[in-house]
Order: structure tokens, then sequence, then C-alpha cells
């Protein structure tokens, strides 16, 4: 707030609600002011947010922007920051037709700094969601064989993180198999998995609002000669980019100990995406680890490093693991580089 010189800002998202305040009923708005936050909810929220609120304020909220803006006159504010991630365009129009006479000020990456660094309370959340989701997949395991649908293999997948305490899915899962393990982002289809197939299954499970993420590749039998080859390539690439990991480490440094190693071994071409991203409330957040990330590995820092080679209409592999990033380097939080498990 000092640096921009604001009196105030407005956040929306509900991770940062969550995490600035504790609430966790997901709509609502939350004013930081120096030496103090108030937390905006409405009617039906009202009595949850005083019990799961500590130091912040709780204020019913009415008539939408309206009564932010008021909140906004109340405290005598003129010039405000807005948590620009967090608010559509619509409510932007909506909250500066209201509060007209205040300056607003759009934060978007001046933020990021905000949930980055995890403390040990979160990391333990973290732990837990990878746990359920670890166990779960072990559950499945069997299913991962010739003649099951991988649509099959997700759900069954989801049902069992639920069932070991997840409060639902990171994200959908993604189990993508034969020439659609070339897709890094495969939706799970109704198509049959083969012998011969590799397996990508990508999978994370939330604990206590904190999510897991975790991608383990399989191989059904044996797979085509270079597919086991680009297994390999993969599996170095990640443990290069684990080696590189510790405090004071430029991130986009991580990202290139994995990717020139892929690019040595012939399949640069193959790897379009980032090496990873930071895990937390929400499933991709702050840091990035790619070519262009600023900043540097930090202690407490929770992040992905998952590269992968995908080979159109053959097939794919990523290999990706959670780590945090500790005194001494980095801790892995989860067991993908253990395979590739063959079924
Ligand atoms: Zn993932
Ligand atoms: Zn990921």
């Amino acid at each position: 707030m000092e640096e921009k010189e604001l009196e105030g800002i407005l956040f929306f998202s509900p991770e940062n609600l969550r995490y600035l305040s504790g609430f966790t009923g997901g709509e609502g708005v939350l004013l930081a002011l120096k030496g103090k936050r108030v937390l905006l909810v409405d009617f039906r929220y009202l009595e949850q947010a005083q019990e799961e609120v500590s130091g912040s304020e709780v204020q019913r909220l009415e008539g939408g922007m309206k009564g932010v803006a008021q909140a906004l006159r109340r405290f005598d504010l003129r010039r405000v920051g807005l948590e620009a991630q967090g608010l559509s365009l619509a409510g932007y129009g909506r909250l500066a037709e209201e509060a007209q006479g205040v300056e607003f000020v759009p934060l978007d990456r001046d933020l990021e700094v905000l949930r980055r660094r995890k403390g040990p309370e979160e990391v333990e959340r973290i732990r837990r969601a990878v746990e359920m989701a670890e166990g779960a997949l072990k559950e499945v395991l069997e299913m991962i064989r010739p003649g099951v649908k991988e649509s099959e293999v997700a759900l069954e997948l989801e049902f069992r993180m639920r069932r070991l305490g997840s409060e639902g899915v990171a994200f959908d899962p993604i189990v993508a198999s034969g020439p659609r393990s070339a897709l890094p982002h495969a939706k799970p289809s109704l198509r049959e998995i083969r012998e011969g197939d590799v397996v990508i299954v990508d999978f994370g499970a939330r604990f206590d609002g904190y999510c897991s993420d975790e991608t383990r590749t399989f191989f059904v039998g044996r797979p085509e000669e270079e597919l086991r080859k680009v297994y390999r390539v993969v599996k170095e690439a990640h443990d290069r980019a684990l080696e590189a990991i510790k405090p004071g480490v430029p991130l986009k440094e991580i990202d290139r100990r994995a990717r020139d190693h892929i690019k040595e071994a012939g399949y640069g071409d193959y790897f379009g995406h980032g090496t990873g991203h930071g895990v937390g409330l929400v499933v991709h957040e702050p840091p990035t680890v790619n070519e262009e990330a600023q900043g540097e590995a930090e202690v407490g820092m929770v992040f992905t490093v998952e590269p992968g080679i995908y080979l159109p209409d053959r097939g794919g592999v990523r290999i990706e693991d959670l780590v945090l990033v500790t005194e001494g380097g980095c801790q892995v939080l989860t067991g993908a580089d253990e395979g590739p498990e063959i079924l």
C-alpha cells in the first residue's frame, strides 16, 4: 500500500478472502486498510463469517457494489487498490459508478507476493492433500489395464479421493492413454486402454482449501521403443530441475535445466509448456517456473516440477512432482518419480 500510495485495497477472490481473513464462504469483499481489515459479506454468509473470521471486522454488505462504495466513504478513502484478477470488468464498472470520486488502482502482479511462500500450517495441509490423492491412486492402480475406459479410471480416482477425505478434486483428473497422452491437458474420454499404451494420470486432492498436484506416467505392457526413451529423457530433465532448486536460484534457471536437457536430447519442440507452477489455495498460482519467470526460489515456496515430451499421434510422458523449497534445497512432497510403473 505504501509503495503505490494507497489508502486501502479491495480483495474479491475467494482464495484471498480465505487467506486474509479465514472466511471460506467464497463470496464477499475484503477491505484491507492500514492496521485494519474489514470483511463485507451479505446476509447469507453473516453467521458463517462471524464464526470463521479472526483478525478482521465482519460487516454486513447490502446492495452489492453500492454497499462497497458506502464502506469506502465511511472510511473516507480516496485512492484504493483493486485485486484486478478477482473482479470482472462488469463488476469494476458498477463499483466505479457507485464510488465516484474514488481513484482505483488495479493491482495484478503486485499481489503475487501475497501467497507465494507457505507457512508450516499451509504445507501441512498440502501434505494431507497429497496423502489423499496418492492413497486414491494406489487403490485404482489395478484399473489401469487393457479394456478399461479412461473416464472410468478418472471417475474412480475422484470417488476414492473424496472417500479418503478430500473436499473435492483440486482439478478434474486427467487420464490420457495411447496417442491421447500426447495432449498435455486431455479430458478423460471413452477410449479403452490398450496393451502397449502409455497412460498419463494427472490428479490432485484438496484438504482444508489446499490443493495437491501430481502426474504419473504408466506403461501398460511394453510401449514402442521411442516412448520408453522419452520417459528416460523426461525423468532426467525432472531430476536436473530438482537438483537445481535451492533458495536464491532464479526460477527461470530451474526451467532452463529441464528444458536444456530435453533440447539436447532432440525433443525441444515437444515440450511446449513451463516446467512448473505454484500450488496452494489454487492449483495454478504464483510462482510460475518457466522461461520468462521472474524472481528466485524462496524458502516456503511450493511448486511443481513437471517436464513433459509429447509426440503427436503417438504418445507423451509427463512426470510431475510437488516440491517445497527449504533452507538446504528442496523437499519432494509427492512420489511421482518412482515410475514408470509397468502394469
Ligand atoms: Zn498436474
Ligand atoms: Zn501442474
